[in-house]
């Protein structure tokens, strides 16, 4: 349920009509907008009863929300959100490229390939410290020894960062370190970790699962939203279809669907969907000009020796150069995105 007050509804009666609604056990969240602010309730609206909230002063109308996802959903803020990562904004017009390598191997690799994807205009550096391998057998990572390198990464160039946490372990330990968690496909719908992460104040950069469903997904991110944290990046990071020339399969699509149903906002990731090299930069300009806020592209300084995903990581070189494509093809669809930062 949200409720719209009416055009140049006065400071006095948001404060009231939400002094109503607390009153009653259930919490609100305002939605600034151009014209007018929304009041969302968040909670069992049973308890609402027969409390006459649409003629109370200042109020439109009463509209229910009939998706099951609601706070991620456009009734209850239908203005895009633009989520600021300390400093960073993800979701206003300058598009985010985050860079950098599947996993965290070494102090080399990571300053190396940081130092070059900052040159190209990256303002994200990623790196997978805690590594949910398909087999158990495979490189794990280096955990909290690759955190502490990637805060050096970060030191000593200014990017923020990006890493992944696999269980409520690793969000106490890499809180230390990252200016933003990833949610993995594999833990989209962990419900469990999303609540703690949803307990946290920091951004989270989450992605689809291979078979989840656009809904399902927007339910997911509820999980985290409902516990108090709206700072909800979305990644589309291919699904799993009939198809086996790509490791997934991008859904594009996703990107155009998100942004009709959500404010959150979307950003892309070509390198686990195309899992091959070849196909990256081709799904990168898709994914801008379908009006995706960014990538999160995998970049290594040898792609061949990578421990994980070797077989889509770029070279520095072609990363250089999809940065520069990227800087034309955000002119086109009125975005900007500064190749060399
Ligand atoms: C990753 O970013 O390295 C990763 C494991 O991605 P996904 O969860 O999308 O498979
Ligand atoms: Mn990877």
């Amino acid at each position: 349920m949200v409720i719209v007050m009416k055009p140049n509804s006065k400071e006095s009666e948001i404060k009231e009509v939400s002094k109503v609604v607390g009153s009653l056990g259930l919490r609100v969240h305002i939605s600034q907008g151009t014209e007018r602010t929304i009041i969302g309730i968040i909670g069992d609206k049973r308890r609402l009863g027969d409390v006459p909230l649409e003629l109370m002063s200042g109020v439109e109308k009463l509209v229910h929300i009939s998706e099951s996802y609601k706070l991620s959903g456009k009734t209850f803020k239908p203005e895009p959100s633009v989520i600021d990562v300390n400093g960073v904004k993800i979701g206003g017009k300058e598009l985010v490229m985050m860079a950098g390598p599947c996993a965290v191997e070494n102090r080399e690799q990571i300053l190396e390939t940081a130092k070059a994807v900052k040159k190209s205009g990256a303002q994200f550096l990623r790196g997978g410290a805690f590594k949910p391998r398909t087999s158990p057998y495979a490189f794990q990572g280096l955990e909290e020894e690759g955190l502490k390198l990637l805060a050096e990464a970060k030191e000593a160039t200014g990017l923020l960062v990006v890493s992944e946490v696999t269980s409520e372990r690793a969000v106490e330990i890499a809180d230390k370190y990252v200016d933003m968690f990833q949610i993995g496909a594999r833990n989209v719908q962990n419900f469990q970790l999303l609540r703690e992460i949803g307990r946290s104040k920091k951004p989270v950069l989450f992605k689809r699962g291979t078979a989840t469903t656009i809904s399902e997904w927007l339910n997911a991110a509820e999980y985290i939203m409902n516990e108090g944290n709206y700072n909800v990046i979305l990644c589309e990071r291919g699904i799993r279809t009939f198809e086996t020339a790509t490791r997934n399969t991008l859904d594009i699509s996703a990107v155009p669907v998100v942004k009709n149903l959500s404010h959150l906002p979307i950003i892309v990731d070509p390198s686990h969907a195309a899992g091959k090299s070849v196909y990256i930069d081709a799904l990168s300009k898709a994914a801008i000009a379908a009006g995706a806020d960014g990538l999160i592209v995998e970049v290594h300084p040898q792609p061949k020796k990578a421990l994980s995903d070797a077989a889509q990581q770029l070279s520095p070189d072609v990363f250089n150069q999809l940065c520069k494509d990227i800087e034309g093809i955000a002119k086109i669809v009125e975005r900007e995105f500064k190749y060399g930062g």
